[in-house]
C-alpha cells in the first residue's frame, strides 16, 4: 500500500500553479431535477489541452530535477495523455518524445507534433512503441511519463479533489470516469481525507473495462480491448500495477458500466441540455445518471466531465441521432 497521503496533493498542486487551468464547478438544473438531489458538474473538459491529463503530466515534469528535464520525457499515447505531456513539456521547456505505432493516423500524429514534441513513428502495435520506448529510456536516459500508475501524476489529478472540498464543502457523492484509476485515485485520496464518508463512483464502459475487472477478480487483470465511444477509457492497468489498482480496492465504493448506447445519450445530454462537447469517456458520469444506474436522491453529487478531444465528424453523428438525450 502507498503512503501517499493530503500532504502529497498540495505539494501536487504548487507545483502546477500557474500551469493549468481551475474550470468551474456548474450548477445543472436538469440534472438535479432528474436525480432528486443537487448535481454540480466539474468541466475538465475546460482544461487546457481538451482533459484534465494535463494536471498529472504536468505534476510529473515539474517534479523532476534540473538533470533530468535536460534528458527529456518520454511517452506512449495518441490520445489525451499524449498532448498533455507535449504540452506541459513545451511549457516547461522540457524535451518531449512520444512514441506511437504505424497505425496511427496522419492527423493525430501532426497535433502532437504541433504541441512542439518529437514523434517517433515505430512498429506496429502499440506495444512495440512501448517496446521502442523502453530502449530509448534505456539508451538516452529519457524519464518515462506513465498516464496513471505514478505518485506524481495521481496527486496531479488529485488536485481536482481539492477544488472540489473547497467549491462545494458539502459535496458528498462524486462520479468519475474510470480507466487506468490515477483520476478518481487522485479525487478520493483528496476528498476522502477530508470527508470520509463521501462516496466514490467509478465508471467504465462494457466494452473492456479493466479497472472494474479488476477489482472483481480481486488482482490485475488482462482484458480484451474493444472499440468503444469512450476511447479514452481503453488500455490495461498493467499486470504489475504499483499504486492505483490498490487505491482503487480502498477509496472506490462503487463501480458501474455503460453500453455505448447509454454513452451515447451522456454526449447527447450534454451538449444539447448543457451546451457542452464531450468525448464518451468524460460523458459517462452524466450517461450513468440518464440510464438509472445510480440513486443520487438526497444527495449532493458532483460529476467529473473529463475531456472533450472527440473527433467532430463522429460527434455529430452521435449527437445528431436523436433521441431523448
Ligand atoms: C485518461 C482519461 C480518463 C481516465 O483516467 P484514469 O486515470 O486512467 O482512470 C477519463 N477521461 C478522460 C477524458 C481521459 O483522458
Amino acid at each position: 500500500m502507498s503512503s501517499l497521503g493530503l500532504a502529497d496533493i498540495y505539494a501536487a498542486r504548487q507545483r502546477l500553479a500557474g500551469l493549468v487551468r481551475r474550470p468551474p464547478l456548474q450548477p445543472s438544473p436538469m440534472l438535479s431535477a432528474l436525480a432528486g438531489g443537487e448535481v454540480r458538474l466539474k468541466l475538465e473538459c475546460l482544461q487546457e489541452t481538451g482533459s484534465f491529463k494535463l494536471r498529472g503530466a504536468t505534476s510529473k515534469l515539474a517534479s523532476l530535477d534540473a538533470e533530468a528535464r535536460a534528458r527529456g520525457v518520454i511517452a506512449v499515447s495518441t490520445g489525451n495523455h499524449g498532448r498533455a505531456v507535449a504540452f506541459a513539456a513545451s511549457r516547461l521547456g522540457v524535451r518531449a518524445v512520444i512514441c506511437l505505432s504505424e497505425l496511427v493516423p496522419a492527423n493525430k500524429v501532426e497535433a502532437i507534433r504541433a504541441l512542439g514534441a518529437e514523434v517517433v513513428i515505430t512498429g506496429k502495435s502499440q506495444d512495440e512503441a512501448e517496446r521502442h520506448a523502453e530502449r530509448l529510456i534505456e539508451t538516452e536516459g529519457l524519464v518515462y511519463v506513465h498516464p496513471f500508475d505514478d505518485p506524481a501524476v495521481l496527486t496531479g489529478q488529485g488536485t481536482i479533489g481539492l477544488e472540489l472540498i473547497e467549491d462545494w464543502p458539502e459535496v458528498d457523492t462524486c462520479l468519475v470516469p474510470l480507466s487506468g484509476g490515477g483520476l478518481i485515485a487522485g479525487i478520493a485520496l483528496a476528498l476522502k481525507t477530508v470527508r470520509p464518508g463521501v462516496r466514490m463512483i467509478g465508471i467504465s464502459m462494457v466494452e473492456g473495462a479493466a479497472m472494474h475487472e479488476s477489482l472483481e477478480a480481486g488482482r490485475p487483470i488482462e482484458v480484451e480491448e474493444r472499440p468503444s465511444l469512450a476511447d479514452s477509457l481503453g488500455g490495461g492497468i498493467g499486470l504489475h500495477n504499483r499504486l492505483t489498482f490498490a487505491l482503487c480496492r480502498e477509496l472506490v465504493d462503487e463501480t458501474l458500466l455503460l453500453s455505448e448506447a447509454e454513452i451515447a445519450a451522456g454526449m447527447r445530454h450534454l451538449f444539447m441540455a448543457e451546451r457542452l462537447v464531450a468525448e464518451g469517456g468524460a460523458a459517462v458520469g452524466v450517461a450513468a445518471l440518464l440510464a438509472g444506474k445510480v440513486d443520487l436522491g438526497g444527495r449532493r453529487t458532483a460529476i467529473l466531465v473529463s475531456g472533450q478531444n472527440v473527433d467532430m465528424t463522429r460527434f455529430l453523428d452521435v449527437v445528431g441521432k436523436g433521441g431523448d438525450g
